[in-house]
């Protein structure tokens, strides 16, 4: 590390609470290195109180922006000069970058999501996709996914909390892109086994099949699948989840867990950042391969 900061280093933040346990500063500060390029990544503790403050240091140091997470996602709009157009239908922003003091907010989870399907070499543009969840993630991926021409979205989602926020997405989705959302209860089981089997993607982005529900799944009967579909679970850690068994089960070809997302989203935030780049391959080894045991 000393080798690589000098009076030209260019700081990067990260800036959330809790933040100490991210593997970002990792990924990014490898990533430069290995680039080499005069760049440093650094978490802070900020909640929304310190956001404000925060914010306006990185037009004060010349920051070349910074990533931004839980609980300041939302809250960080309003202190923003511009909003990416998929950030602004997302109403989240986790990447920011300083153009000479204009701040201009953006969203990488969906176009990470997005990106990680086409390093596998899927294509979901003009097919149908059934979707589980619309917190964070599931926002982002439904809202980019539509952006990009997927066709038609199912989304499902438990009577909870969230529900107003699916209602929300799905109005967004109809109001602004050409594809058809439509929303439906996780209740309705039957509906939920027609969708998917209509679809050439599943994607589970609720945290079920995580800890510490890591024994769960929302679907637990193969025969929901069929066997050239994509099945994708945004959860990573475990690397195989329960949802991800059920697939294999029922032979599905492609199944994949959040990993290619989680990196790809940091790739999108990099190369906004440096317009470089960002080495995945090195940067899956180095920080994941624990997780391929
Ligand atoms: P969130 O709390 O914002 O949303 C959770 C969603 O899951 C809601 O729609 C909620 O209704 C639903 N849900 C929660 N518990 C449920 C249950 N028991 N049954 C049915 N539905 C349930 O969370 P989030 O930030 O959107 O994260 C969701 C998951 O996606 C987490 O596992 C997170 O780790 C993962 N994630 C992965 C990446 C990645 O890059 N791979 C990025 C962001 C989030």
């Amino acid at each position: 590390m000393a080798e690589r900061i000098d009076g030209h280093t260019i700081l990067i933040g990260l800036m959330a609470y809790p933040i100490r346990h991210s593997m970002s500063p990792t990924m990014h500060n490898n990533a430069f290195a290995k680039l080499g390029l005069n760049y440093a990544y650094m978490a802070f503790d900020v909640t929304n109180k310190e956001l404000p403050g925060a914010i306006n240091s990185i037009r004060t140091l010349g920051m070349r922006g910074s990533n931004i997470s839980m609980p300041n996602k939302q809250k960080v709009i309003p202190l923003l000069d511009e909003l990416d157009p998929a950030a602004e239908m997302v109403g989240s922003v986790n990447t920011i970058v300083n153009d000479d003091g204009i701040l201009t907010g953006y969203t990488t989870d969906g176009t990470g999501f997005m990106q990680s399907l086409t390093d596998e070499n899927l294509d979901i543009r003009g097919e149908k996709m059934t979707l589980s969840g619309a917190g964070g993630a599931g926002t982002a991926i439904a809202i980019q996914a539509a952006l990009d021409g997927v066709k038609e979205i199912s989304i499902f989602n438990a009577n909870d909390a969230l529900w107003q926020q699916a209602e929300k997405n799905i109005a967004t989705i109809n109001a602004k892109t050409k594809c058809r959302a439509t929303l439906y209860s996780l209740e309705e089981q039957d509906k939920f086994r027609s969708e998917i089997a209509d679809s050439a993607i599943y994607c589970d982005a609720t945290g079920v099949g995580m800890k510490p529900l890591q024994n769960l799944s929302l679907v637990n009967d193969p025969s929901f699948f069929r066997k050239d579909m994509i099945v994708f679970d945004t959860v990573y850690a475990p690397r195989e989840t329960k949802l991800m068994q059920v697939a294999k089960q029922a032979g599905v070809d492609h199944v994949f867990n959040g990993l290619g997302m989680m990196l790809e989203q940091g790739a999108q935030a990099f190369k906004l950042w440096t317009k470089e780049d960002m080495p995945i391959d090195y940067i899956r080894k180095l920080l994941f391969s624990d997780l391929d045991k």
